[in-house]
């Protein structure tokens, strides 16, 4: 097996700062090239850069032993690596710029809503790293150019704006910032609708309660009826 050398990264994590003393040089760019392609797989975008796993790992094996938990018990010894792998899909929106999932648009002269309702996504409360999960509804009204995207890429953005540690509104925002700034639109409306484990399992503990979350921008904002002609979609 031919091992190829990778190509610089800019901004990626310095090779000698994650590399772990005994790791050979080269199962560490396999493991870099690996955790490049688990990126790319869940956005669709080539990623900027890449996590330091061995910090990640490091992290976790401190977690285990400051809760007490041996961490070389042998059902959890893996757990560091595996947490680190998954991070690379659960995180992997924070190497990707989102507006490069819509890069791909194209001019179709339509000016009516397009919509996309129940985007499924789980994300990560920054405040205390536990799951928020539920579901997007997005809205755009093409600008003058008519520029669209396909609705697979509607989703993927939801995605990819979903995984990282962050907060409902910051997300929901992010959503709609992204579209204005890729496909120039006459107005975007994005809800959003979500559960948070953190008010699940711990705190208040209201179990199945919905926090909902929308930005509004452009003709939905300013003209009446486009707005109810949105939200009577959105509704039906
Ligand atoms: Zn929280």
């Amino acid at each position: 097996m031919t091992v190829h050398p990778l190509p610089p990264v800019p901004g990626a994590v310095h090779e000698d700062a994650s590399m772990d003393e005994h790791d050979e040089p080269e199962a560490h760019a396999l493991g870099v090239e690996a955790a490049r392609r688990r990126v790319q797989h869940v956005t669709g975008v080539e990623p900027s850069s890449s996590f330091d796993h061995e910090k990640i790992e490091r992290a976790v094996r401190l977690l285990f032993e400051a809760i007490g938990e041996d961490p070389d018990r042998p059902g959890i010894a893996d757990t560091p690596a595996r947490v680190a792998r998954e991070y690379d899909e659960i995180f992997a929106g924070l190497l990707v710029d989102p507006v490069d999932v819509l890069s791909v648009s194209f001019e179709e002269a339509y000016d009516e809503i397009v919509m996309m309702r129940d985007i499924e996504f789980h994300s990560m409360c920054e405040h205390h790293l536990v799951p928020f999960t539920g579901r997007a509804h997005v809205a755009y009204l093409p600008g003058p150019a008519g520029r669209v995207t396909g609705l697979s890429k509607l989703a993927r953005l939801v995605d990819v704006c979903a995984k990282r540690p962050g907060l409902q509104e910051r997300m929901t925002a992010m959503i709609a910032d992204s579209l204005e700034t890729a496909l120039e639109p006459r107005g975007v409306m994005v809800v959003v609708e979500a559960r948070h484990f953190c008010m699940e399992m711990r705190g208040i503990r209201k179990a199945g309660a919905e926090t909902v979350t929308s930005t509004v921008r452009g003709r939905f904002r300013d003209d009446p009826k486009t707005r109810t002609e949105a939200l009577t979609l959105l509704r039906s």
